[in-house]
């Protein structure tokens, strides 16, 4: 079948934009559909810092992303996890399980800069921005067709394969008539550059609240990477705060791990919610990272598992070798990502709720869940493999160490 590219990515945000580095090395025509302008990265590579995973960081150095970040990322060599009120605490140390680390921290304007001096290399890659998806359909000879509006007004691409990574609120999505599960935890995120009197030594601490979690992430600066839910309705007034109530919050909800925090930058805000698309294919289109699956930020997983899913895209194209919007190769991709898709959303789903729990009762219980993981080398093995990206049937990529 003819058609004007062999793959259209519309998105090219950070998953969107590592499936075109992918996907470079197989000699096909890609075009990427991207909203934002040139000469501007995309909102969502903003100040958020992202805790890659040892497979992604595996990948990413092999696509020669991470070769070119500004800073270096951050070893998480230790994790420490606790929840405030309860007794129990989990502590993952990298060195027992013969890693240097557990993976990076990456500060997600840094990951947007490295990602676009990539793109920048691409052979058979053409970038429409700013362009906007609007509507797709099957033509007469079975192509894709891809309604989009530029500067030059609408038109449509034809394409064998449409790849939906347009995010949460994914259009594409909607376009295929593809349905979500929404669920909205009525917390928000709030995040911001901190420093405390302790400066980061690799441990990325998690502490779980009331309203949410408390994170303080390593950074490659000396700062941390300071994560902060609040209930909902609180958000806006916590987020106003001047710098030292905001701080003395903080504190109060991380304790004094760090030592005494001492200083805090501009914060940005984040809705936390789950939506999940129960299929992620339609005929010659496939869902990948947020428009198929987006997460609560407290397990760190989104991008992690948005990358595998696009990495594994790539490889089944790699070796299929025929068309790549092929009804079986699309088939055999909802199939290998299932179970890495499933045990992710239930992990993540399980912290999220264990920070919103408030009944009195489950407190001994979850801090039971706590020494037990602790002490527990099976569970805890379990756990770290699920948080290095090695769930499922994995990408090779993800498994290169170069
Ligand atoms: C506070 C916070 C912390 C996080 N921390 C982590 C972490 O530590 N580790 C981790 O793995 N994940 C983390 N995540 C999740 C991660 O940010 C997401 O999973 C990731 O951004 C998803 O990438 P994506 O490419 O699928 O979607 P996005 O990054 O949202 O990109 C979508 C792109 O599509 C474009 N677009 C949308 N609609 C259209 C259209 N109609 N036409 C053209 N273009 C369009 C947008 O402009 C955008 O560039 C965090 C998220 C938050 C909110």
């Amino acid at each position: 079948m003819k058609a004007d590219y062999d793959v259209v990515i519309v998105g090219g945000g950070l998953v969107g934009a590592s499936l075109a580095i992918a996907l470079d090395r197989l000699d096909l025509d890609v075009a990427m559909v991207e909203a934002t302008p040139p000469g501007a990265l995309p909102a969502v590579f903003d100040e958020r810092n992202l805790s890659f995973a040892e497979a992604t960081v595996n990948a990413l150095s092999a696509l020669g992303v991470l070769a070119r970040l500004r800073m270096p990322g951050a070893p998480i060599r230790r994790i420490h996890a606790s929840r405030r009120g309860d007794f129990g605490r989990v502590r993952l140390e990298a060195a027992d399980y013969g890693r240097e680390a557990f993976g990076q921290v990456v500060v997600a304007r840094d990951f947007g800069e490295a990602l676009e001096a990539r793109l920048l290399e691409l052979a058979r890659f053409t970038r429409l921005r700013p362009a906007r998806f609007l509507a797709t359909e099957i033509d007469a000879q079975g192509a894709r067709t891809v309604r989009i509006a530029d500067a030059a007004g609408e038109r449509s691409l034809r394409a064998r394969l449409l790849v939906a990574a347009d995010g949460t609120r994914s259009g594409v999505r909607a376009a295929l008539g593809i349905a979500e599960d929404t669920h909205d935890y009525a917390q928000t995120l709030l995040v911001a550059r901190l420093r405390a009197e302790r400066a980061p030594d690799g441990t990325a601490y998690e502490r779980l609240g009331r309203d949410g979690p408390t994170a303080l992430l390593p950074r490659a600066d000396r700062h941390y990477g300071l994560v902060h839910g609040v209930a909902r309705e609180e958000a806006e007034a916590v987020r106003a705060l001047s710098d030292e109530a905001f701080l003395g919050r903080v504190q109060q909800a991380f304790g004094w791990r760090a030592g005494r925090l001492l200083s805090v930058g501009a914060r940005s805000a984040y809705e936390a919610v789950r939506v999940v698309a129960p299929r992620t294919t339609a005929e010659r289109a496939v869902l990948v990272g947020n428009a198929a699956q987006t997460l609560h930020p407290i397990g760190a997983q989104g991008f992690n598992l948005g990358l595998r899913d696009a990495l594994t895209l790539a490889e089944l194209i790699e070796t299929s070798r025929g068309d790549p919007g092929d009804a079986s190769l699309l088939a055999a991709h909802a199939r290998r990502r299932q179970a890495d898709r499933e045990r992710t959303l239930a992990m993540t789903d399980g912290l999220a709720r264990l920070s919103a729990n408030q009944a009195p009762l489950l407190r001994p219980l979850r801090s039971l869940g706590m020494l037990a993981l602790d002490r527990a080398p099976s569970a805890q093995a379990l756990l770290v493999g699920g948080a290095m990206g090695y769930r499922g049937d994995v990408p090779a990529l993800c498994r290169s160490r170069t």
